[in-house]
């Protein structure tokens, strides 16, 4: 009787390598999924600096409630953010896609977030990189370098 052959041999290597790589995306992505917010990637109607996330979730939690978080969030027109370049306001259209320039005051950015983000971003880096700023991380896990230099963030407003 011949030894049997490792069952490895006979299994389909294509099919093996498609469930790993979807364990991969769902291990992946499946912790980003609840904060996920809209992925524009368009310019901004202002200047045509290409957004491509405008990290909606970024603005401060107490915003959350607001019409215009929840409209943002929709991609909807009736809330405005301000540009990560130029600060200006961007609405959503009817088409729920474009971005348009906007009349009402923006929603912004809340410091501590966006440098609790950045720091966590830095310390995963090899090697780690705890001092990475907001404009540091946009750019490198963004794609948007020049974004968030001079922001307005909400903590700098004056009530
Ligand atoms: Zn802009």
């Amino acid at each position: 009787m011949p030894p049997r052959r490792p069952f490895r041999g006979s299994e389909s290597p294509g099919a093996s390598r498609v469930v790993s790589a979807i364990m991969a995306l769902i291990l992946n992505r499946l912790p980003l999924m609840p904060n996920m917010a809209p992925w524009p990637c368009q310019p901004c109607p202002h200047f045509m600096q290409l957004i491509t996330d405008l990290l909606v979730e970024m603005v401060p939690n107490a915003d959350r409630a607001s019409p215009d978080f929840k409209a943002m969030l929709g991609q909807m027109p009736g809330g405005a953010i301000a540009c990560p370049y130029c600060q200006g306001a961007v609405e959503y259209k009817a088409d729920g896609k474009t971005l348009a320039i906007s009349a009402r005051p923006p929603l912004r950015y809340s410091r501590a977030k966006m440098e609790m983000r950045a720091t966590d971003y830095g310390r995963q880096m090899r090697p780690p990189d705890p001092a990475m700023t907001p404009e540091q991380w946009i750019a490198e896990e963004k794609l948007m370098p020049g974004a968030l230099h001079g922001y307005v963030y909400v903590e700098d407003l004056t009530p």
